[in-house]
């Protein structure tokens, strides 16, 4: 509309001008439209994410079960270690992570937890390169925190026991406080323990200063949680670019950074500042998840860079699959293809 006002109407040799103009516009709106759908499917997406009835049908259902594998790697810790053996025989690293998330009972936690201090001696067992990330309302957040803290101490405890680190994931905007808090206990005992920052939030400059000042690892993200404006950036070029900012604060003051990102252009902006600072390739670490963008995994090992891939498993994978799903709205149309084959392969 703004660019018919500016136009007035059109002289005989402005024609090619406006036929352009009128491209544009239709180029613009088409665009914003495709933004708006996208943003429209995000958000039902992220809140479908939250409905247990339908994780419980989906997580039940073979066909769902099967079509998740794109990004979980399976339901069992031993297939996780099959998929890490994998990634490491293609020169990646790996951070395994039991899926599961909000759990409102304490046995669950427990178990939880039980499962993480187990993850260590089987790492050590299956002989790969692994260390494991984990999330705060798994091991009972939501319960009692206290009860959280002791469990989380445990699992760090059981890594320190192998020489092995692990990653506290970073959840949505409600527990960020709780997370860097108990990260700040831990971190003053033991260095085996590293946390998450999300470019996405306002706070995060702040925040991430304070860990690096501390001296700990950290893995950056854009963050994977649909925030209000109160909180967040809504615009993906202004989460890039505070994405941008904040690698390469860490980059120059951080501890083996991460840069946890599947964006060529995070990815390439990272790589030339490294460059820029003469900060070598083992420096730092990339991290992917998996599943997603296996040509970009390979051509970093192939350039030189250390490759971490982030291994889902376990049966609480509903959750997970639907974030994915949100980020890149393309993902429903290979779920539902993938449903579509399946049930027709059902049916023969
Ligand atoms: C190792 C790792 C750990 C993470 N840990 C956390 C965490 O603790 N807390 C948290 O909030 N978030 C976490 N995330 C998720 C992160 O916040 C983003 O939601 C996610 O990485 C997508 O953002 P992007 O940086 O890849 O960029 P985007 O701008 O979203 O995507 C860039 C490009 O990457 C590809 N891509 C991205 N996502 C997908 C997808 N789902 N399927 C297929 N292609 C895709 C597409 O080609 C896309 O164009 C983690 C991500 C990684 C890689």
């Amino acid at each position: 509309m703004q660019y018919e006002a500016h136009m007035g109407a059109p002289r005989p040799d402005d024609r090619a001008v406006g036929r352009d103009t009128a491209v544009l516009v239709l180029r613009q709106s088409s665009r914003a439209r495709s933004l708006y759908a996208d943003m429209v499917i995000r958000q039902a997406l992220f809140r479908l994410s939250q409905q247990q009835q339908l994780r419980s049908i989906a997580t039940t259902n073979p066909v769902a079960r099967s079509v998740s594998r794109r990004f979980v790697a399976g339901e069992t810790l031993h297939e996780a270690l099959e998929a890490v053996r994998d990634i490491n025989a293609q020169g990646m690293t790996a951070t395994l992570d039991h899926l599961g998330e909000n759990v409102a009972a304490r046995p669950e936690a427990v178990a939880a937890t039980d499962d993480g201090v187990h993850s260590f001696r089987a790492i050590q067992a299956a002989g790969v390169r692994s260390n494991v990330s984990i999330k705060l309302t798994q091991l009972g957040l939501d319960v009692d925190p206290d009860f959280a803290f002791a469990n989380l101490s445990r699992i760090v405890e059981a890594a320190e026991l192998y020489e092995n680190f692990v990653r506290i994931d970073m959840e949505s905007s409600e527990y960020v406080d709780r997370t860097l808090e108990f990260f700040a206990r831990l971190f003053s005992a033991h260095h085996n323990v590293g946390v998450v920052i999300q470019a996405s939030l306002y706070r995060s400059l702040s925040d991430l200063e304070q860990v690096v000042k501390a001296g700990a690892r950290v893995r950056l993200v854009k963050g994977a949680y649909l925030e209000p404006p109160a909180v967040a950036f809504q615009r993906k070029e202004d989460v890039d670019a505070n994405f941008v900012r904040l690698s390469e604060l860490l980059l120059v003051q951080g501890r083996y950074p991460a840069i946890a990102t599947h964006d060529p252009r995070m990815i390439d902006a990272a790589k030339d500042f490294a460059r820029a600072h003469d900060i070598a390739p083992s420096g730092f670490e990339f991290q992917m998840l998996y599943g997603i963008r296996r040509d970009l995994q390979s051509q970093l090992v192939g350039e030189g860079y250390n490759v971490r891939i982030y291994v889902p498993y376990g049966p609480h994978w509903y959750p997970y699959l639907m974030r994915r799903m949100a980020e890149r709205p393309a993902n429903v149309m290979f779920v539902l293809n993938n449903l579509a084959r399946e049930v027709r392969g059902h049916r023969r």
